[in-house]
């Protein structure tokens, strides 16, 4: 127990909140986040995101945002080129409306490499117990060929697109990564 409090100091001390309730009341913030369109990353407990995974990841909304299994080939290359084995299963793929080129499960961790580092994503792929499930994640999803916005609706007007509503990459991950959880305004 002494361990417990202090360890929750330190992530005090980093500006960090800890939160304790029973799992119960835990799924229940998270769904309230969600569904509120809250921007907010849990560290829970397998059981937990196992919980708020079966909720979200209904066979409707997996049909609705189109989420595909990640093909083995293009697992074979965030392998090869980013270097990071069994990091995220399933992810939606959404073609550029100015260049074409389909931003999926690749394009998604090389950003997350450039945004965060690769330091931070291998930091949470080592997590033993806890998962980390990000809810309504706030950034933006930007094509690697044209470094346009990924959108639908969106007007072409000459070399770049005007307008339209920014589409949210959803995906699922493995072991500490459980994905990604947006609803509420930003949901469809
Ligand atoms: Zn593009």
């Amino acid at each position: 127990m002494e361990r417990r409090i202090a360890s929750i100091d330190e992530v005090a001390a980093s500006g960090g909140t800890v939160i304790s309730a029973d799992d119960e009341a835990i799924v229940e913030i998270i769904k309230k986040a969600v569904d509120g369109g809250v921007s907010a990353s849990f560290y829970v407990p397998r059981g937990v995101a196992d919980t708020v995974m079966a909720w979200y990841w209904t066979p409707e909304r997996i049909e609705a945002l189109k989420v595909e299994v990640v093909p083995s080939d293009e697992l074979k290359r965030i392998e090869t080129d980013l270097g990071l084995k069994d990091v995220i299963h399933f992810a939606n793929r959404t073609p550029c409306e100015n260049c074409g080129h389909v931003y999926g499960a690749y394009e998604f961790v090389a950003q997350g490499i450039r945004a965060h580092g690769r330091e931070a994503v291998e930091a949470v792929l080592e997590l033993k117990e806890a998962v980390l499930i990000r809810v309504n994640p706030s950034e933006v999803s930007i094509c690697p060929n044209c470094n346009g916005r990924i959108t639908k609706g969106g007007l072409k007007l000459e070399e770049r697109i005007v307008g339209g509503t920014e589409v949210p990459h959803y995906y699922g991950g493995t072991g500490s990564y459980a994905g990604c959880c947006s609803g509420g305004r930003r949901n469809l």
